[in-house]
């Protein structure tokens, strides 16, 4: 028995996944807990959308202030970043993106236990005291039972062996935006989402970046079209794009790093100040306890469950990043609520992983709902839509003119361009849509969730 109190429902983890699932748990009657080792509003709020959002913004004025007279506008003077500045500002968007969350949980009645969580059996979480992101002591020992337990831990960078994160040489996305000091030249290994927005964060500050990608094109996620665009821009930009560059490992070379690359046409050294590690992110599903009550993992390493985000462990549900891909946070939020809408009893049903709206806040913006791409599997639960095969998908692509749509227009960069997938026999239903474009994804900051609807 539990020496703690007793809920309907405990979350462990407060991402967007864990913080939404609770307020609709609560919502929907159910006395609730949650359970948080570090800062509330998991990576999104703390080192992931938001944090990095901001320093974006700060690039995107950055690059627009070098182009004033494309404007109309004249400048009297310079315009330099200060980098300390930069960053304290996006510390600030994530303190008070956390601050936030407090206040939900109490406007909402849910209970805060803030330590580790581990589970522990029979409905059971052991919660330990932990240290938060801040080096603070936080929570204190004690037990917690309840009918149902969601877990929405999360995932954190991941590690390959040439590249050891050290947060200093070798930094992750976490280190990335939290450093106050602007290293001088940056190697970005990964040109996934994280790899090109921190990519273009860096240039536009002042950095010299290289961005090196083992796959045949940077963005490999999105369609092959839209890699193209991104390159010739960042390319213009002044970034050095490597592709199909299988980093090796670096050595110390003085106060410089020598990276070294495996390229088609033999090994190349890159001399860098810097190297940060974006190569994917890794679920966190140590030190819980799920061996112990029988939950399994995917042969991806994630927690696996079915549509309602059910484990084979009685009581027991994973949502959000823990549970695979696409690691989005609009993504965590609806499988959330869609698992206690169905814990609830409520007629919902399960979503198309094809439905989920992806975005990359670098310039040009790149919003997409997933254009099976021809032969590449996308994740977990992706691929052409529910009831059709990739065959049955006929690929169109439609350019606009530079000069057709207005958010473009609004910037220097008109490039743009969109394209649909739809089945072959309903030229009426866009089963997909691409479009890389300045302001693509307008002011929301990870998709919407509204974009998200049940299969069929
Ligand atoms: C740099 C960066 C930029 C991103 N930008 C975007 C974007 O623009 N749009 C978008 O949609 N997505 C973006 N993402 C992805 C998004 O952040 C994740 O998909 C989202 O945070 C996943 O939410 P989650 O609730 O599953 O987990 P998380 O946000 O990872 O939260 C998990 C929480 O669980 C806690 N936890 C873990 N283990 C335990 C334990 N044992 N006990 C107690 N607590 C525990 C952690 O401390 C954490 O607070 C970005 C990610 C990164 C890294």
């Amino acid at each position: 028995m539990a020496n703690g109190e007793s809920y309907d429902c405990i979350v462990i983890g407060t991402g967007p996944g864990g913080y939404e699932t609770a307020i609709r748990a609560a919502q929907l009657g159910m006395d609730t807990a949650v359970v948080e080792k570090d800062k509330l509003g998991g990576v999104c709020l703390n080192v992931g959308c938001i944090p990095t959002k901001a320093l974006l913004r700060s690039a995107e004025v950055m690059a627009d202030a070098q182009h004033l007279d494309d404007f109309g506008l004249e400048l009297n003077g310079e315009v330099t970043p200060n980098f300390e500045k930069v960053v304290e500002r996006s510390r600030g968007a994530s303190n008070q993106m956390n601050q936030g969350v407090q206040y939900l949980m109490n406007k909402n009645d849910i209970d805060v236990l803030y330590g580790h969580g581990t589970l522990l059996g029979d409905g059971e979480v052991q919660v330990e005291p932990s240290t938060n992101m801040d080096g603070e002591e936080i929570g204190e020992e004690q037990t917690a039972e309840a009918e149902h337990i969601i877990i929405a831990t999360g995932a954190r960078p991941n590690e390959i062996p040439p590249l050891p994160i050290d947060e200093e040489n070798v930094v992750s996305y976490r280190g990335a935006m939290l450093q106050t000091d602007q290293p001088d030249r940056l190697a970005v290994v990964g040109a996934g989402a994280i790899g090109v927005e921190f990519a273009y964060f860096y240039q536009n500050m002042g950095t010299d970046v290289t961005l090196v990608e083992v796959m045949d094109r940077i963005v490999p996620a999105e369609d092959p079209d839209v890699s193209a665009q991104l390159r010739e821009s960042f390319e213009e930009a002044g970034i050095d794009v490597m592709t199909g560059a299988e980093v090796q490992g670096f050595e110390e070379d003085g106060e410089a790093l020598s990276v070294e690359i495996e390229t088609g046409d033999g090994t190349e050294h890159v001399e860098t100040d810097q190297i940060l590690s974006a190569v994917g992110v890794a679920p966190n599903v140590e030190d819980l306890g799920l061996d112990a009550v029988g939950v399994e993992l995917d042969d991806t390493g994630h927690i696996a469950t079915d549509e309602f985000y059910r484990t084979g462990a009685d009581g027991l549900y994973a949502i959000g990043d823990v549970s695979g891909a696409p690691w989005l946070a609009h993504k965590a939020s609806h499988e959330g609520i869609l698992c206690v809408e169905k814990i609830a009893g409520e007629d919902v049903r399960p979503f198309s992983m094809t439905d989920v709206p992806a975005c990359t806040y670098c310039q040009p913006q790149i919003a997409s709902v997933q254009i099976p791409v021809p032969g590449q599997r996308q994740g977990r639960r992706r691929g052409p839509p529910r009831g059709l095969r990739q065959d049955d998908l006929r690929r169109e692509v439609r350019r606009a003119p530079r000069c057709a749509h207005h958010r473009p227009q609004r910037h220097r960069d008109d490039r743009g361009g969109r394209q649909r997938a739809h089945p072959r026999d309903d030229r009426s239903r866009d089963d997909g849509v691409d479009a890389p474009a300045p302001d693509a994804l307008g002011g929301g900051h990870g998709g919407e969730p509204r974009g998200l609807r049940p299969a069929d």
